[in-house]
């Protein structure tokens, strides 16, 4: 024994509830198929909604960009780390968003934690979302708000912790992302505003998975509910439909200045780097100029959506308005067993356990790259399990 042999005993248990996780080994450029381990299957496990991160012009960009300006941005965006690129993907980011100001950090999580952290402290109230992202849980630990969860978008849970709590405190923030990461049902927006309208609360809302995807113009759930223009705090990633790494706040100028002030995860760290920062500025000139994109990944949904209906009437989807459709398995071994399966079938699926989610289930994202053969083989390979 010393004091290092509890992690042995810890992954013990985590093997034996089937918890355990590794990684597995992506080849080439990602795309609606992929190699899987030197396999080609077919990729329903990507955040890559819109099928850019393999595109030839983010590409170029973020070549151009490191041949410009260098690998690293050499620092912090307070130091020597800022760049006219980082504030011309701010300027399209609030320009996508209709917001007045938007503000680039390193990952969407750090956004989470340093935007949390610098709105509420000690004497504030925080409720949030009880399915939200682990960034948003963790952000609301460390910013040490008391922090109450309401059950998964209930607006009457909500209001009544409201009702109860609210006074007892200086400032309230409500968390919650847009669009459920694991689930891909999408948050009730306008009543979430009406009810932080009544209290005097703030409310942040997470575009991580909506960003590109919902909207008009792809600007998210905020602009699909009719709700550009409102007064939010609104978050989100580089890293998915944008397919670069980062992340952003979108929101008023006052906002923005406050938090270049107050985020820790944003002074403290270093400048995002100019490839990163030139792929995801092209990423978003092509989500305004090409909505073709977004409505073939909506017709995807759609035909995916009807081909299982008819061929696998049983198969009950969790409720979804998003390019993410689960279902839930008994178990996390059931879970991991049908995962396996349709990988040795060519279909990359992952299982998604606890404690990511309650209960464990399969997670299918589409993509505005998957061909309808994707799509029925898929089908085919599930009818026959
Ligand atoms: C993926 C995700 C994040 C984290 O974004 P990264 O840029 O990958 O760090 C935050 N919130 C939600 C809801 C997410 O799905």
């Amino acid at each position: 024994m010393n004091s290092y042999s509890w992690i042995a005993n810890s992954l013990e248990t985590i093997h034996r509830a089937d918890w355990y996780r590794s990684t597995r080994t992506i080849q080439g450029i990602p795309g609606a198929t992929v190699l899987l381990e030197g396999r080609e299957v077919i990729n329903f496990a990507s955040n890559d909604y819109l099928g850019l991160a393999g595109d030839q012009r983010l590409i170029q960009a973020a070549v151009q960009a490191t041949q410009a300006f260098g690998t690293g941005s050499t620092g912090s965006r307070l130091l020597s780390g800022h760049r006219e690129l980082h504030r011309e993907l701010e300027r399209a980011i609030a320009s996508l968003k209709q917001t007045e100001d938007a503000l680039v950090f390193s990952s969407g999580y750090l956004a989470n934690l340093g935007t949390i952290t610098a709105l509420v402290g000690k004497r504030d109230l925080i409720l949030s979302d009880q399915y939200n992202h682990s960034s948003l849980k963790n952000g609301a630990i460390l910013s040490g708000a008391n922090v109450l969860e309401y059950t998964h978008n209930h607006i009457a849970n909500l209001s009544h912790q409201l009702q109860q709590y609210r006074h007892q405190y200086r400032r309230c923030l409500i968390l919650t992302d847009s669009v459920f990461s694991m689930d891909g049902d999408v948050c009730p927006l306008p009543e979430l505003l009406a009810l932080a309208t009544q209290y005097n609360c703030m409310l942040l809302v997470d575009e991580a998975h909506a960003t590109g995807v919902l909207g008009e113009n792809g600007a998210g759930c905020v602009e699909q509910f009719g709700c550009t223009g409102s007064e939010l705090v609104q978050i989100g990633t580089l890293s998915k439909a944008i397919a670069s790494l980062g992340g952003y706040v979108a929101g008023s100028t006052n906002l923005i200045e406050y938090l270049r002030n107050r985020a820790p995860t944003w002074i403290y760290t270093t400048g995002l780097s100019p490839a990163d920062t030139a792929a995801a500025l092209t990423a978003i000139q092509i989500i305004q100029q090409e909505p073709q994109r977004r409505q073939r990944l909506w017709e995807n949904i759609a035909y995916l959506r009807k081909v299982m209906q008819e061929k696998l009437p049983t198969l009950e989807l969790l409720p979804s308005a998003s390019p993410i459709l689960c279902w839930q398995l008994p178990s996390p071994r059931e879970a991991l067993r049908v995962g396996n399966h349709l990988q040795f079938q060519g279909i990359f699926a992952p299982a998604i356990r606890p404690p990511t989610v309650p209960t464990s289930r399969i997670r299918v994202s589409l993509m505005a790259t998957h061909e309808t053969v994707h799509l029925d083989r898929l089908v085919s390979v599930l009818t026959e399990i």
